[in-house]
């Protein structure tokens, strides 16, 4: 390869992660950026990463990333000879790739004929039939007569996918499980096929049960070459959108790829292809493969392929849009180790994907190295905002065998730390940590056939889990007491010790946990408490991540409204009751919140938290004994905040 830049000057329409990963390899190739920015992106950092920045309009994207008259005049304005549209966006869009050429600017990606081809998912499937590739067996016909449709369902036998010609991420997409569904759920996939797209073709296809997704990166030059650098599983998917992809795919044969390979390669020069794409294809439990679509754009799964295969795919397409030969024949490419990539969206796994707004509060990420890599568009105090795809980051690891990857994929999510809004990393985790995951048994109903383990309804994981907690919690008490006692006069009191000692009573404490929506009663075995799991704590609550996933953990406050009866340093009893247990010693330390000792009355549990840092310099009550209400519990004395 040469040194010689490929291009003096890109202008990149796209924003987020996509935008800075161009960059990036921008940079080391020598290439100046332009980006281009909403109102929303303002402070983006593709923006600050870029070497100048043109502001295209208001936030949403039909009003700015969309709008191909302004790029056109921002990549004409800054003098950028090329455009690189990212995935997603204009990336597939024709109209915006004719109006590149006719301001004689370089679109980075195919020919305008292979998008139109590939465009539409019925005459994709037309060519791919004539070029031998083999398809789902379905109806991809123009006559789109609802009873044609159904006819074509009805021979080809239960149960059938109605998918959209034009469709995209899932959507306009329905299973039809029996004949006497199809109507309605005809009507459905075409109204959200017509509001998506803009056209409501459809597609029958045989419902495949339990396929995967295996899916192939292919590269054409300009001068006929064609090469494919290998497969991706990405098998695990929730509302069909990928979750966690990865390279190679398990339980791949060197046959099975090298036929898999080459059925790509028909389809790519089918269509005369230049530049990247990838293959989609349907991998059956008998090891039979089915043309799905093909993807005429950079994939967001493409650094799994760049991470076994040591190439960087942006390079290779920058080279490939300016003319030059492919940088690598096929005997040349060669797959080194595993990689997974996990997507890390600000959305709510347990509200059906719901997606999450607000400020990243905190952002704390695993340290990039050579077996990890993370791309994302965003750093701490950045908004998600309404108006773009909510993914946060994209995680990638690489080791030499999938065990090995996989370790550091769940290493790494437990170090993720988020504030701020919901995320997905739990959810990730549990998918990862799932046995099922670990073996490789993966198909694209994996998430439904697993729910009970990833979203942890199981109650002996519960079980599991609380002792577990107990002891996080125990620590964090030690933790904490270490603190402050460092700032005290006596630091070495035997007071300051937070462990299970205590002057009259058993070494045993109990705490009450809240373990998701389940609360627990724990005795607590060990007095030195060292939990083995990694624990991410806020001041409330705690994220446990544990080989059996990760369990949101927190002490049960069962009653926190008797903070109201603390006044002039001693806490007093709501009613009549009967001590059940004090959680701290006297003499301990103890931070504002800290539950210090709960009392049972009317068959409820009250919980008497400490009012502020300090000290309870007596317990008036032993478990056991009765209280009347209104009686002082304890004394409390409240830490002088040292200037
Ligand atoms: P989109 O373009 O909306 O992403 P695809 O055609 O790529 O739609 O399909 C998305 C996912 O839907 C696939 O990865 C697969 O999980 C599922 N799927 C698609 N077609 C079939 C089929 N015929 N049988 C079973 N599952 C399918």
């Amino acid at each position: 390869m040469s040194d010689k830049p490929v291009f003096k000057k890109i202008l990149i329409a796209n924003r987020g992660e996509i935008a800075c990963r161009i960059i990036k390899t921008a940079n080391i190739m020598g290439i100046a950026t332009v980006a281009v920015y909403s109102d929303a992106d303002r402070n983006a950092l593709h923006v600050k990463m870029a070497d100048e920045a043109i502001h295209i309009g208001s936030s949403p994207s039909n009003e700015s990333y969309l709008v191909i008259d302004k790029i056109i005049q921002a990549a004409l304005t800054t003098g950028a000879e090329a455009i690189h549209p990212g995935y997603g966006f204009l990336s597939e869009n024709a109209e915006f790739c004719n109006q590149c050429k006719a301001h004689n600017l370089v679109f980075i990606g195919p020919p305008v004929e292979a998008i139109l081809a590939m465009g539409s998912k019925s005459s994709a499937k037309n060519i791919m039939g004539n070029a031998n590739v083999p398809l789902v067996p379905g109806y991809h016909g123009d006559d789109q007569n609802p009873a044609v449709l159904k006819k074509a369902a009805d021979d080809m036998g239960y149960p059938v996918l109605l998918k959209a010609a034009a469709g995209g991420g899932g959507k306009g997409m329905r299973t039809v499980m029996h004949a006497d569904e199809f109507d309605q759920a005809l009507a459905a996939a075409k109204r959200e096929a017509l509001n998506g797209f803009n056209n409501d073709i459809m597609l029958v296809e045989k419902y495949l049960l339990g396929p995967r997704h295996v899916e192939i990166q292919v590269f054409c030059d300009q001068h006929n070459n064609g090469v494919y650098l290998f497969e991706r599983d990405c098998s695990v998917q929730r509302r069909h959108q990928k979750v966690i992809e990865e390279a190679p795919a398990p339980g791949m044969t060197e046959d099975l790829r090298q036929r898999m390979g080459e059925a790509a390669i028909r389809a790519a020069k089918a269509i005369h292809y230049e530049g990247a794409g990838t293959v989609e294809f349907l991998l059956d439990t008998q090891g039979e493969f089915f043309f799905m679509e093909m993807n005429t754009r950079l994939q967001v799964e493409h650094p799994v392929t760049e991470m076994i295969s040591g190439q960087d795919l942006v390079e290779w397409q920058l080279r490939v849009a300016s003319g030059e030969p492919l940088p690598c024949p096929q005997d040349q490419l060669h797959i080194h180790g595993h990689a997974f990539e996990a997507r890390i969206y600000a959305e709510d796994p347990d509200q059906d994907f719901l997606p999450a707004t607000g400020t990243l509060s905190q952002l704390q990420t695993p340290r990039e190295n050579t077996h990890l890599r993370i791309d994302s568009g965003v750093i701490q105090g950045d908004q998600v905002s309404v108006y773009y795809d909510p993914m946060i980051a994209k995680l990638i690891v690489w080791d030499t065998d999938r065990a090995a990857a996989l370790k550091r994929l769940t290493e790494a999510l437990s170090d993720y730390r988020i504030k701020g809004l919901t995320t997905n990393i739990s959810f990730l985790y549990n998918i990862a940590t799932s046995q099922a995951f670990r073996s490789g048994a993966i198909d694209t109903g994996f998430i439904e056939q697993h729910k009970d383990e990833i979203f942890h309804q199981r109650s002996d994981d519960i079980k599991y889990a609380a002792p577990i907690a107990a002891q996080a919690i125990l620590h964090a008490r030690q933790q904490r007491a270490k603190a402050l006692a460092a700032g005290s006069s006596e630091p070495n009191s035997p007071w300051h010790l937070a462990n299970s000692w205590q002057a009259n009573s058993s070494a045993k404490p109990i705490l009450h946990i809240k373990i998701g929506t389940q609360e627990l009663k724990v005795e607590v075995d060990s007095a030195e408490s060292n939990p083995a799991v990694k624990v991410a704590a806020d001041e409330e609550s705690f994220n446990l991540f544990t080989d059996r996933g990760v369990f949101h953990c927190s002490e049960a406050k069962p009653d926190l409204g008797l903070q109201d009866n603390y006044a002039d340093g001693n806490l007093t009893a709501p009613m009549n009751g009967t001590v059940v247990t004090l959680l701290v010693e006297s003499g301990t330390p103890v931070s504002k919140g800290e539950t210090l000792m709960v009392i049972e009355a009317m068959k409820m549990e009250h919980a008497i938290i400490a009012p502020a840092n300090g000290t309870v310099t007596e317990f008036f009550y032993q478990p056991g004994e009765l209280v009347d209400d209104g009686a002082e519990l304890l004394a409390f004395a409240e830490l002088e905040e040292t200037v």
